[in-house]
């Protein structure tokens, strides 16, 4: 069984009896893997590895086997600002939560794991106030569109009327946005304002622009994309790592 060196990102760390961890991983050559790492904890039991951690590695696939074995550690970036600040951190762990619920399979996903590593990577260096919402933003319309679930901010998913600069509408389970004639109900929980989805189609930067959007919008627009990858994903449990991510931004 030849190891292969490969960089994985830590998604999940767990304690395994007295010495070791069961790792979460998404890692450049499998994709998700779950493995064991032995004997990677210190006598005090100070953790060694952490949520977020890039790290470089070897891995032991076992065929037919859901836990691989993990050897050589080394940790390449840990993310220090990230760690120290709870935004930065909590909306990482909306990013992680979601990608542990929807990503099951073992497979080899380059362009993926470049797409974790630059989201890591904005997490830490964009100002605070870009990092949420608008980085968490991005992240849940570049996954949900690379997974296959791209949600179509500019045209309606009713008559195809270009939406680009006016008002439209989520429809959740049609996976895109009405028209303002299209759209039935015009909830205002659904809204998307103009200027909103210029930022959310890339067309303006993110810089700058929280000072025109209130914590309720930020808010809400954000539970509009979560709720657009939750019910693709099918995913039913609540989202601790959103609620938690809330209690933190809510004034
Ligand atoms: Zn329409």
């Amino acid at each position: 069984m030849a190891p292969t060196k490969t960089r994985a990102v830590v998604l999940k760390v767990l304690p395994y009896r007295e010495s070791s961890y069961i790792l979460h991983l998404f890692t450049e050559s499998h994709g998700m893997v779950h493995g064991v790492a032995r004997g990677m904890r210190t006598a005090r039991g100070q953790r060694f590895l952490e949520r977020g951690f890039l790290t470089e590695l070897l891995l032991y696939v076992k065929a037919h086997r859901d836990l691989h074995t993990l050897g050589s550690i080394q940790v390449l970036q840990f993310w220090p600002a990230t760690r120290a600040a709870l935004v930065r951190s909590a909306v990482r762990d909306v990013a992680f939560e979601l990608v542990l619920a929807s990503i099951r399979v073992t497979d080899p996903h380059p362009e993926l794991f470049a797409f974790f590593e630059d989201l890591l990577g904005d997490i830490e260096t964009r100002p605070e106030r870009a990092v949420y919402p608008f980085v968490l933003w991005r992240f849940y319309l570049q996954y949900a569109a690379m997974m296959g679930f791209g949600l179509d901010l500019e045209r309606c998913v009713q008559c195809g009327t270009d939406t680009a600069g006016r008002v439209a509408y989520v429809n959740t389970t049609r996976g895109g946005v009405e028209c303002d004639r299209c759209a039935r109900t015009r909830a205002p929980s659904n809204r998307i304002e103009p200027d909103t989805g210029r930022l959310l189609a890339g067309k303006t930067g993110m810089e700058g622009a929280r000072g025109r959007l209130s914590g309720e919008d930020a808010q809400r627009i954000t539970g509009l994309l979560a709720g657009h990858c939750r019910y693709h994903f099918d995913i039913r449990a609540e989202s601790k790592a959103l609620e938690f991510l809330a209690g933190v931004v809510g004034e």
